[in-house]
Parts: C-alpha cells; structure tokens; sequence
C-alpha cells in the first residue's frame, strides 16, 4: 500500500479508480485506512491530492484513532470499562469477572475469544430484552423482537418492527446504550429521522445529541470473525 509521512510516521492509503464516481472523495475506511476515490477516467496524481487535503485528513485521522475499541490486544470493553482478559483451564465453559479482570473459563477443545463473544452476545441479550420493552411502554409502541447480531452497525429497526443490535451495544457505558435502544424504539413509532422522530426520542432521552456526539468516540462496530 502506498504511504505519506504523518507525524513523524507513516500513514497507508489506497487509490480507487475505476468508478463512475464523478468527484474526487476521502474517506477513512473501518480500520482507519484512508480511501481516495477517483473518477473512471481521473489521471490527477494522488499524492497531490493528499497534500492539498492534508489538514482535514490529518484532523480525521487523530478523532478516528482516539476511538475506543471494542477489543485492545488482551482488554475488552464491558458496559464503558476495560477488563484484561485471562483464560483459565475448567471442564465447563464460563465467564466471571474478578475486579477489573475478566476470567473465560475455558475446556480443553474450546477456544477463549469464543466463550467470551458468547458471553458478550447473552450479556447484550439480557440487557435489551429489559431495556426495550420498557422505553417501548414509554411511547405506547409493541416491540416484536429483538436480535442481537454480529452486524456492523449499532441496530437498526426493520418495518416489521424487528429491532436487531450488535452485540457490542454491551460494550458501551449504561447511557450509550441507552440512548441506542431510545433510538431503536422511537422507529418503531416514526421510521425516519424527521423533527417528530427526534420530538419523541427525546421523551426517552432528552439529550440525546449529546449522546449520537459521545457515541463517536467509541470504534463502530464491525462483523468480527467468530471462527
Ligand atoms: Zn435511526
């Protein structure tokens, strides 16, 4: 991958061309690769671009890698903490919090990341099928279903009334998710983002700006590799 000099390092980047994108964009993609797009028939020289861009790329940059991650090497983030992580030998598969450590009990055959995802996902579970219902009574709404998924987004609300979530919604601090299950519910009442939909989220979560801000100091989640 081609490279420019970032702050006494290095940044990677990539060239898409090839597109029948009309304009010229940046974007900084999931892990913090940045993308620049070109149109089909562009012959500008991308290294040129960057310069001319530097300051907003170099502004970017900084707020994406100041995100908190789900997963740090042998942490993990649990309802806004992180717990290091640490595997013990046991006949029955279990997870236990000790202090700020997280202990994955774990049998012979069976792999650690597996046991602790399982746990994050009914952790996730158990917490939404508590919070929905009851932001759902607030607004007088039904909620149909929930799924908690290993999706790439927070959730999303389906015209069915299915609210699904990521697993990693347990990964945020209590108001975070909150604020994520507000807004879930209030679809299920108004399925757009118009000024009644706001109207209404913020009878569950006054300020809710404020949280969609805060939100965007924690990594998105992404489909993670289960296996
Ligand atoms: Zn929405």
């Amino acid at each position: 991958m081609p490279k420019f000099p970032f702050e006494g390092g290095e940044l990677e980047y990539t060239v898409r061309r090839g597109t029948s994108a009309r304009y010229i964009y940046f974007r900084f993609k999931k892990d913090n690769c940045l993308e620049i797009v070109l149109p089909r028939y562009s012959n500008q020289n991308p290294e040129r671009l960057i310069n001319e861009k530097r300051r907003w790329i170099e502004k970017k940059y900084r707020e994406l890698s100041k995100r908190k991650p789900a997963f740090t090497g042998y942490q993990v983030l649990f309802r806004g903490s992180y717990y290091s992580t640490e595997a013990e030998f046991s006949a029955k598969p279990a997870v236990k919090i000790n202090g700020q450590k997280i202990v994955i009990l774990t049998p012979p055959d069976e792999a650690p990341k597996i046991i602790l995802n399982a746990w994050l996902k009914r952790q996730a579970e158990d917490y939404l099928v508590v919070a929905a219902p009851a932001f759902a009574a607030q607004l007088g709404v039904k909620v149909k279903e929930i799924r908690v998924r290993n999706i790439g987004l927070w959730g999303y609300c389906t015209r069915r009334g299915v609210l699904a979530f990521s697993w990693q919604i347990i990964t945020l601090p209590q108001d975070l998710a909150e604020y994520l299950v507000a807004h879930e519910v209030t679809h299920l009442s108004e399925f757009n983002h118009s000024k009644r939909f706001r109207k209404k989220l913020a009878l569950l979560c006054p300020d809710f700006q404020e949280k969609e801000a805060l939100l965007k100091t924690f990594v998105p989640p992404s489909r993670i590799n289960l296996g």
